[in-house]
């Protein structure tokens, strides 16, 4: 691990929340020689400087759900001097269901308890008494977290890349990777728009974009998807304390909302596929959120937006995150596919990435299931 500067062990493609933890675990197993390369003009530009920022340690697919509860782990208590400030804010999270689907959760919360997962069943009574702004006629009862909630993404974005780059790793923004050399089947650098690298690994963190860096290579053996999401910020009305609100999910009806900068913030959980881009929030996700808060919340209806965006969430067609090698060019690693669950399972995901590159092994979860070889 003694290169030069133009010669790294790896090339970490995109500083958005996966680059930049894959960074932070890479470091901390000693590898020195890391350049990350970042199109934008700072890290975290894209999905990662746009999510709801919440950990919720419930999900139904499974393999997800197993690096929620690792992620989780990290960011209740990550390693000494990692962060500045704290990484998680336990305000809790509540989930609506209705229907045959509270049936099929209910089913599953033993199976949450044995993995260590605090979960309270609340019935319709429970619920509203906790959170008097929801219409009962919407769910049949709620799950909730008090343990999960709010992730400062900014914190722990900083901090992996902070800790990276004391150990030596390289950040460089405002160069975009154009290309990438192949040399007998085997990755050997990347061409940017400033110069070219050479390195033993590449590291497709590319978020939106982690397709198309493939093609760069040739047909892609993974078909990632961009879906758009819509969030919009809002005052809550007269006489309203939402400060020590949990975020409120109705998992049947599409919404969700949290306190967010002294108000609160809403989706309507839109997922419409779409190129990547510089995703743009547009006029319909915003009336589909004032909608369901109509029937929901009617409370919580504003008369005004303060702020919209959009950012997109990218998934592999079985909605399972895509981390290993490839299977068809060896030293071209995916860390990619990260779908509605990036940052909360980014502790795990980098965790799990930088085995894999160093070892070829991990311990943490069976690398199979996450590994793009499913694809082919
Ligand atoms: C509205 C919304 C709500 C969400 N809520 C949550 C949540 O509550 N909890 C949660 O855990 N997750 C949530 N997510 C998902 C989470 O934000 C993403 O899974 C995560 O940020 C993906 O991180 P990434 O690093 O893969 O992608 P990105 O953050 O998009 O980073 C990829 C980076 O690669 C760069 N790049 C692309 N191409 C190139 C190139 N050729 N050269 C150089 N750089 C390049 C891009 O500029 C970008 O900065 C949400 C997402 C959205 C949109």
């Amino acid at each position: 691990m003694d290169g030069t500067s133009d010669d790294f062990d790896a090339i970490i493609i995109g500083a958005g929340i996966a680059g930049a933890s894959a960074a932070y675990f890479l470091a901390e197993r000693g590898m020195r020689d890391i350049l990350i390369l970042e199109r934008e003009t700072q890290p975290g530009y894209h999905a990662t400087g746009r999510s709801a920022a919440v950990l919720v340690e419930f999900d139904l697919v499974r393999p997800i759900l197993q690096l929620k509860l690792l992620g989780g782990r990290f960011l209740r208590h990550p390693p000494p001097g990692f962060s500045e400030n704290p990484l998680l804010q336990q305000s809790g999270i509540l989930i609506l269901f209705q229907g045959p689907l509270w049936q099929e959760v209910l089913q599953m919360v033993p199976d949450l308890r044995q993995l260590g997962v605090r979960v309270h069943i609340l019935d319709q009574e429970e619920t509203v008494s906790r959170m008097p702004v929801v219409s009962p006629e919407n769910f049949d009862g709620a799950l909730l977290l008090p343990q999960d909630g709010h992730i400062d993404v900014n914190e722990l974005l900083w901090s992996y890349l902070r800790q990276a780059r004391a150990r030596g790793a390289r950040l460089r923004c405002n160069e975009e990777v154009v290309d990438i050399t192949v040399e007998r089947g085997r990755c050997a650098g990347v061409r940017t728009s400033s110069g070219a690298y050479r390195c033993q690994w590449v590291v497709n963190a590319a978020g939106a974009w982690a397709g198309k860096i493939r093609e760069l290579i040739g047909p892609s053996p993974v078909q990632l998807t961009p879906h758009r999401r819509t969030m919009v910020t809002f005052k809550p009305s007269d006489g309203l304390d939402v400060q020590q609100w949990p975020l409120v999910a109705d998992l049947s009806h599409d919404l969700y909302f949290s306190p967010e900068s002294g108000g609160l913030m809403a989706s309507p959980m839109d997922q419409d596929p779409m190129p990547p881009c510089d995703a743009r929030p547009d006029e319909l996700g915003v009336a589909r959120t004032m909608e369901r808060l109509k029937e929901l919340a009617p409370r919580l209806v504003p008369r005004s937006i303060v702020h919209k965006w959009a950012g997109l969430r990218t998934f592999a067609p079985d909605q399972v995150m895509v981390v290993g090698e490839d299977p068809d060019v060896k030293g071209f690693f995916w860390l990619a596919g990260q779908g509605g669950a990036g940052i909360e399972t980014s502790p795990a995901v980098g965790q799990i990435a930088a085995d894999l590159i160093a070892e070829g092994r991990t311990d943490l979860v069976d690398a199979a299931i996450y590994s793009p070889a499913r694809f082919k």
